[in-house]
């Protein structure tokens, strides 16, 4: 039978360019309807499951309570735990968190991973925190979503501002309301807790991969193709430094401050050595300062912006100067500036297979810590590989089949698979 909210949702028109969860859906609509999606599988895959709002009572150094505001959404769980990182950031909103945790779902459907999609967010100031506030704000948080999570319901893991430390503590806090140590409640652990081998640099890792296999399409080896790149965290930092191992010629990166920018490349282990020892890239010598917006317009064949949201949109679309658009963040770009990307013939690797090598190892470490055995850094890497790079051609060869372009075809190809499941299953309504 008809939904009659399906068509009310599908008036949906994205007002605010850089509302994540709005340019998400804009997406979703685009996909749902070139698949002839039917009303009832689209009424319930456009919404997340479940939203949960938490108040978290700190106690401060100062001695005082403060409260934090936090977030979990679990957007689907169709083909599994939902799953995805948890940020800490002063801006973080639940539209944002929203938006991010779709975005597990299609990520993890495109790569074939057997997860929903998740992500957590505490507004919060971490740069402005103690190791101590840090840590009782992280276990109250994970106190309050005992309930919600767990290695059969979310699995969560790092974002930005949370790393090994923040993953066990969680780990710790489960098991102690467990009353024994459950290593699958949460990945990205430190190694000696459950970790995977492999999985700090699995994002860069898979951003490699898939340029890799897009720069065959333009005629380039890494030696002849010059790569951008925004951000030097988790994913630009080390994605820069894989590709520079592989001789790709680095010319630009930034962190949070702003960037350097050297035509005839950069040393980028010596950058990034750098930058943890000043804390910012100023002053760099041999290299011309730029500022992220700018580096964003420099001429090169690779640009991996590895940063944050609405880096590209319908303002500076028009003066993107790569071939490649390899999204090592998550929603870098606005469905504005997708349109002007694609007119200019911008060959686009979107976010959710991009950066979807850290979901891939997540999924390793969760199989490793399930069954007690533990894989070496070339096997996990071998498998990453294999997975990236099938998903790549897959991905390639959908779009070719139905004409759409890749962004397009990611989430068509994504959609169809939770949507096949979800048949499958049933709606229990
Ligand atoms: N936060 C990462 C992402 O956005 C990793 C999520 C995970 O490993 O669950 O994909």
């Amino acid at each position: 039978m008809a939904n009659p909210m399906a068509d009310e949702n599908r008036r949906f028109h994205g007002s605010d360019e850089k509302n994540p969860f709005e340019a998400m859906s804009e997406r979703f609509d685009r996909a749902a309807k070139l698949l002839g999606l039917d009303d009832d599988l689209y009424a319930v895959m456009r919404v997340p499951s479940r939203e949960i709002k938490v108040y978290i009572p700190v106690r401060m150094d100062t001695g005082h309570i403060q409260i934090f505001e936090g977030f979990r959404v679990q957007h689907n769980f169709a083909r599994g735990p939902a799953k995805g990182g948890i940020r800490y950031a002063p801006d973080v909103s639940l539209d944002e968190v929203k938006a991010l945790s779709a975005w597990m779902t299609w990520k993890c459907a495109v790569v074939n991973v057997p997860f929903g999609g998740g992500k957590g967010g505490i507004i919060c100031n971490p740069q402005q925190m103690s190791l101590g506030e840090l840590e009782r704000m992280t276990r109250r948080y994970t106190a309050e979503l005992i309930d919600f999570i767990g290695p059969d319901k979310d699995v969560p893991a790092p974002d930005m501002n949370t790393n090994e430390q923040t993953m066990a503590w969680i780990m710790d806090t489960y098991s102690m309301h467990a009353r024994h140590t459950v290593t699958a409640v949460v990945t990205g652990k430190p190694v000696a807790l459950g970790g995977s081998l492999g999985r700090r640099e699995a994002t860069g890792r898979g951003v490699l991969f898939c340029v890799n296999e897009a720069i065959k399409r333009f005629d380039l080896t890494p030696e002849t193709t010059s790569v951008v790149v925004q951000g030097s965290g988790n994913v630009g930092g080390i994605g820069a430094e894989l590709m520079h191992a592989q001789g790709y010629k680095v010319i630009a990166i930034s962190d949070v401050g702003g960037g350097i920018h050297n035509p005839d490349g950069l040393d980028i282990p010596n950058v990034l050595d750098f930058l943890q020892k000043n804390r910012t890239l100023e002053g760099y010598p041999g290299a011309e300062q730029v500022s992220n917006k700018d580096l964003l317009e420099i001429e090169c064949d690779v640009l991996a912006p590895c940063a944050t949201e609405n880096q590209i949109t319908s303002e500076n679309a028009n003066r993107i100067r790569c071939k490649i658009l390899a999204e090592g963040a998550n929603g870098p770009t606005t469905p504005k500036a997708d349109q002007i990307l694609h007119d200019n013939g911008v060959f686009v690797i979107p976010d959710i297979l991009a950066n979807a090598g850290g979901v891939t190892v997540s999924y390793f470490e969760w199989v490793q810590d399930r069954m007690g055995y533990f894989w070496s850094e070339a096997e996990v890497n071998a498998r990453l590989e294999d997975k990236m790079v099938a998903s790549f051609n897959e991905l390639v060869h959908y779009a070719d089949k139905h004409n759409v372009d890749s962004r397009t075809a990611a989430y068509m190809l994504a959609i169809d698979r939770v949507a096949y499941d979800t048949r499958m299953r049933g709606i229990y309504a």
